[in-house]
């Protein structure tokens, strides 16, 4: 049985539980949104190393990092020190999107290795193993589904919501369809003359996840690529689909998350986040940024970051990071890094925003910190501590500026904590300001309290991967 399928029939699993545990939250609370499709536990089980966590709009706001190679670039090797960097920096689920060569070796090594959800989208494997887009049949795609989710992948991407009869709302965009998943089904139905198989044998992918409780992640195939063509026509009349199917697969006991947009203008975000929570009935939305601009390559993980804000506050449960290689080239294991680091500052001032109970802790411990020139706590409570450190160590890097009332900043003359810090100690009319919170004891969920992801590298993914092992091939 399912998450969903337990928990309506009333039962806290051992997953509930531990999610309860790492949200700070009742184990009954936790059992309730599941019953209700307001939330989802992605956990297939087959996937052994798996540490349950929890998406949904009454959590902490998830992050998602895409990994994965293409046909360009990156092997095994490199995938693993990506999954890696992931999890490190604080990846709550990680998306293999590999589209090259080698990927069950690839997804195989990333389930085995991932103590995170593993996430997939399996219409690249099909069209792998096809001639052509146009000679994808739907058992080829109900075969690759199958396999992936017995190999422990614990959420698809499938594109089902894209239909025949949308395909003609896209005409007038200026940048088309650009979703990979959206633009290969695309393809097909022209191809074919035949409906969208991801729609048509819906009913048979539900079972499929019912067996091995893989999630839904319903994919918007028509997302707009641009803000011009954000929230038009085709965009909207696919997300009607998804709200029917997200019914469907409920009805069947499979978990349900909806993925989003893209690229977005700020104005418009949180309207998009509460039609997709009313058209599909409260299920998580799981959005990709959104960019809130176009003209910025290079720095689309800044972008998108504000857009990922601004959806977080208005409902959406998971972002999907964008790192600074968006629409230029394939990220590497420092892209993925600054992307984390982005989107886990997005997620975090968010749920300070929402008041998330206890997420401002973190904020008032490491602020109490740097006004007690306490360094070395500062490095400890950064979102990312060895980029905190190594910045300050390049102007100042004695141990005896550990304990500096200044940084290079402003300088020993003009370091206003200082000069604050003076002025208080002169007997004047100011008093000292007491420093006081501690992270431990907040309520706060883990994902917002320090660290973030898995900081010691023993016991992180790559610690213990046997990069030789031999993984099953695409026959197996
Ligand atoms: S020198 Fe400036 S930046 Fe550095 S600690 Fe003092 S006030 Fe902060």
């Amino acid at each position: 049985m399912t998450q969903l399928q337990r928990a309506r029939e009333g039962t806290v699993t051992d997953e509930m539980e531990r999610v309860a545990e790492r949200e700070r939250v009742a184990p009954e609370f936790v059992r309730r949104q599941v019953a209700d499709g307001q939330a989802v536990i992605p956990a297939n089980v087959e996937h052994g190393r798996l540490d349950p966590m929890i998406i949904g709009s009454e959590f902490a706001t998830k992050v998602n990092a895409n990994i994965g190679n293409s046909e360009e670039a990156s092997g095994v090797e490199d995938e693993l020190e990506k999954l890696h960097a992931a999890v490190h920096y604080g990846a709550d689920t990680v998306m293999d999107l590999s589209t090259g060569g080698e990927l069950n070796r690839i997804r195989a090594a990333n389930v085995e290795h991932s103590p995170v959800p593993v996430g997939t989208v399996p219409i690249y494997e099909a069209v792998k193993r096809a001639d052509a887009v146009a000679d994808i049949t739907p058992e080829l795609l109900l075969d690759v589904i199958e396999k992936q989710a017995r190999q422990g992948v614990d959420y698809m991407t499938i594109h089902a919501g894209v239909l025949m009869e949308h395909l003609p709302l896209t005409d007038g965009r200026k940048t088309g369809i650009v979703s990979r998943g959206g633009s290969i089904l695309a393809q097909w139905m022209e191809e074919n003359g035949m409906q969208n198989p991801l729609y048509a044998k819906f009913e048979d992918i539900c079972e499929i996840f019912a067996r091995f409780d893989v999630t839904f992640s319903l994919g918007d195939g028509l997302r707009p690529g641009c803000l011009a063509d954000a929230g038009d026509d085709a965009q909207f009349a696919e997300l009607e689909t998804l709200g029917e199917l997200t019914s469907i697969a409920r009805d069947r006991g499979v978990q349900v998350m909806v993925e989003g947009p893209g690229h977005v203008p700020m104005d418009r975000i949180s309207e998009q986040v509460e039609r997709q929570q009313e058209v599909c009935d409260g299920a998580p939305f799981y959005v990709l940024g959104p960019l809130v601009t176009d003209v910025a390559p290079g720095y689309d993980h800044i972008t998108s970051a504000i857009g990922a804000t601004e959806a977080a506050r208005a409902g959406a449960a998971m972002l999907c990071y964008v790192t600074p290689k968006e629409h230029l080239g394939l990220p590497d294991a420092e892209d993925v890094r600054d992307g984390l680091a982005a989107y886990r500052i997005a997620a975090h001032a968010a749920d300070v925003a929402n008041g998330r109970e206890g997420a401002r802790d973190w904020d008032d411990a490491l602020s109490e910190a740097r006004y007690d020139f306490d360094w070395e706590r500062q490095f400890e409570l950064a979102l990312d501590p060895e980029r905190a450190r190594s910045y300050h160590d390049q102007t100042l890097p004695g141990d005896n500026y550990k304990e500096a009332r200044f940084c290079s900043m402003c300088g020993v003359e003009f370091c206003s904590m200082r000069i604050d810090q003076d002025a208080r100690d002169a007997d004047g009319e100011m008093s000292e300001i007491e420093t006081e919170t501690d992270v431990e004891e907040s309520p706060a969920a883990e994902v917002n309290r320090p660290p973030v992801g898995t900081h010691e590298v023993e016991g992180a993914p790559l610690a213990d991967v046997d990069l030789d092992r031999e993984y099953p091939s695409a026959d197996d």
